[in-house]
């Protein structure tokens, strides 16, 4: 029981990293086409969801920059504070 919560913990640990490391992912609506199913060869029609760039950004690698930002930025006052 205990070995299954600390394999998902290192699972969760390891797909922060990767989402730290790599924030954009290929786009799942079109498949990394950047092209919505509406577009032929004279009309070409973007993604809705990437706009056309094929790359989205995966779930919660906003949310966990914001956070890394927010605790470096945390750690770097601190530093300066005890220059003064
Ligand atoms: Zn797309």
């Amino acid at each position: 029981m205990s070995t299954a919560i600390v394999v998902a913990l290192v699972l969760a640990l390891g797909r922060l990293v990767f989402i730290y490391y790599h924030p954009f992912g290929p786009c799942r609506a079109c498949k990394g086409k950047g092209t919505n199913r509406g577009s032929t060869k004279k009309r070409l029609g973007r993604c809705t969801r990437c706009g056309g760039t094929r790359l989205t950004q995966r779930m919660g690698s906003r949310a966990l920059h914001k956070v890394i930002r927010g605790t470096s930025n945390a750690v770097r006052e601190n530093k300066e504070k005890r220059r003064l």
